[in-house]
């Protein structure tokens, strides 16, 4: 077999590699769309008594925060470490508290302008 016979096997083999490869990756991807927004329904509310939110300084409401840090208008709603509220009920998710839903009208010491 020359160089020129190799190559074009190799064509169809790419194509059908790339097209194997590429559904797998959907296959692997959609079912994680479909589970994610089902676990951060699922999530228990964070507590203001939790030891981690205590020494984060952590309200459900951020009118009632006395922190040096923090800003009027500053809430986890608003915060880029806060996920989407899925359920709608003001809740979501937060890349800090990752077991516990936070309040979107909370804050804590950890907030990071969004
Ligand atoms: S890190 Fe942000 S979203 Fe999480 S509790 Fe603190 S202020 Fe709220």
């Amino acid at each position: 077999m020359t160089d020129k016979q190799s190559s074009e096997f190799d064509v169809p083999m790419d194509r059908s590699r790339r097209r194997f490869v590429g559904g797998a990756v959907a296959s692997a991807v959609i079912p994680l769309m479909a589970i994610a927004p089902a676990q951060a329904q699922e999530l228990e509310q964070l507590s203001e008594d939790d030891a981690m939110a205590k020494s984060l300084d952590y309200k459900h409401e951020a009118s009632d925060v006395e922190h040096s840090s923090y800003k009027d208008g500053q809430t986890c709603a608003n915060c880029a470490l806060y996920r989407a509220d899925a359920a709608g009920d003001g809740w979501g998710g937060c890349s800090i508290f990752r077991d516990k839903a936070v309040k979107g009208t909370g804050w804590c010491s950890s907030y990071v302008k969004g």
